[in-house]
């Protein structure tokens, strides 16, 4: 692969000039020299930072998204929300699932992420019987990733509507699977991504409402290979306040007591953690998968991010419900939650970084990487080039000193800021735009009309 060079670079210790990446024919970087001179490679436009991980999304949400902000009743929640989604996706077909995910995979692109963590719970038809293929829908995530994007694919094992292993209701039918019929859909799938490059597998537990203790032994026994563990937790107040009613404790609290979390596991949301349960997810290095914007749509509530930081907690960032993916907008919301929650400026910096976005961009990056077993999280020897450029001659960033490129990019200027995009040293965006953006839009669109207007 031909070489890269750009001006600015963001690498471990910070950023470094005339940087020139050397990759291997697989897209890893293999030597980077600074103060290098261009030499035969390829000039970047602008100034490159590694490319984010997206740690959580249900693609097929970004059909409902903005669709529900209209008050229904006094009383709009989470879980009136539900209802809806609940709606929406007991009527896809498969094709309308993979040109759905085809179109949002699209968007994560355009919005700084390079590759992405597929929570997928949708397994069955809709009336609850099996696929005559058992992984046809999880087959059309993997082909929706054909657009380039990185995919980390968690089937998820949902069995159950309540703690405590309560009977499932008639909307969730097309979830449900026992540990039997679950660990037959991930070998299924296990055998679809075949020799894939990008596509990564790993397993999923929808959250302690819908599987039992027993059912996540079980499947770890099964997996102990899985280097990622996913679980949505402590999103919501009344989550919480049924665990407690169920086993007297909170449900991290509940999971820290029963499971040895490490850097394998990726807890969704943890917006609801006490001080203590913060503390104990820091040590353990479970990573925390946080989806401000949504978490902020759907009045979850605020995450303790700054005392989690402080601890030395890892996180990534997700864009979840799709109702908005940018990853200038999830670091940006992370930020604002600290900051009206305290009442003060900055607060998610360190004294090794004391630029806000600069130190959640690194750590998110890297903490994303790891979380979706993606090669990707920084610019370093041995990890993928998966980069996005920034655009160097737009007028936000002339002149704009090194400290600030990152705050100038995630708290004022956005998506427009974004020139390139790369995964695995192939360029995917150029200025802006994807070779087959027409067609992948186009076919949302039908799909949209169908659904919306049916
Ligand atoms: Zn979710």
């Amino acid at each position: 692969m031909q070489p890269l060079y750009a001006e600015q670079a963001l690498l471990p210790n910070g950023w470094a000039r005339d940087v020139r990446l050397t990759l291997d024919r697989n897209g890893i970087i293999r030597q980077i020299d600074c103060n290098a001179i261009p030499h035969g490679a390829r000039r970047l436009p602008g100034p490159a930072i590694p490319g984010m991980a997206n740690v959580h999304s249900h693609a097929f949400q970004r059909l409902l998204a903005g669709l529900t902000e209209v008050a229904d009743c006094p009383d709009d929640s989470f879980w009136t929300w539900r209802e809806a989604l609940y709606r929406l996706a007991n009527r896809l077909t498969p094709e309308q699932l993979e040109t759905v995910t085809r179109y949002a995979y699209l968007e994560m692109l355009r919005g700084g992420y390079t590759s992405v963590a597929e929570f997928h719970y949708l397994h069955h038809q809709p009336d609850g019987r099996a696929y005559a293929n058992q992984s046809e829908l999880g087959e059309c995530i993997l082909a929706a990733a054909d657009i380039g994007i990185g995919l980390t694919l968690l089937p998820v094992l949902y069995t159950h509507a309540g703690f405590g292993g309560q009977a499932p209701a008639p909307a969730q039918r097309r979830f449900i699977n026992d540990v039997a019929s679950y660990l037959a859909l991930y070998d299924a799938l296990n055998r679809a991504i075949g020799g894939r490059s990008f596509a990564v597998l790993g397993p999923a537990f929808h959250s302690l409402r819908a599987v039992t203790e027993a059912q996540i032994r079980s499947v770890l026994e099964a997996l102990p290979q899985a280097e990622t563990i996913h679980m949505h937790i402590a999103e919501q107040r009344r989550e919480v306040e049924a665990c407690r009613a169920w086993s007297g404790q909170r449900p991290v609290e509940w999971l820290l007591e029963r499971f040895a979390l490490d850097a394998r596991w990726c807890l969704i949301h943890a917006t609801h953690v006490n001080a203590a349960e913060c503390t104990r997810l820091a040590r353990q290095r479970a990573i925390v998968g946080l989806c401000p914007t949504t978490e902020a749509n759907l009045g979850d509530g605020v995450f303790p991010a700054e005392a989690f930081l402080q601890a030395g907690g890892r996180f990534g960032i997700g864009s979840d419900s799709q109702v908005s993916i940018s990853v200038a907008a999830e670091l940006r919301w992370l930020e604002y939650g600290q900051r009206l929650r305290a009442e003060r400026r900055n607060r998610l910096w360190s004294p090794a970084r004391r630029s806000v976005g600069e130190n959640l961009y690194v750590r998110a990056a890297d903490g994303g990487g790891r979380a979706i077993g993606q090669p990707g999280g920084s610019i370093a020897l041995g990890r993928r080039a998966d980069l996005i450029v920034l655009d160097g001659d737009h007028p936000l960033l002339a002149g704009c000193p090194t400290e600030h490129l990152l705050n100038r990019w995630l708290f004022a200027g956005g998506k427009q800021l974004i020139r390139e995009v790369w995964v695995a040293g192939a360029r995917l965006l150029s200025d802006g735009h994807h070779p087959s953006e027409r067609e992948i839009t186009a076919a949302f669109r039908r799909v949209a009309r169908q659904l919306l207007n049916g």
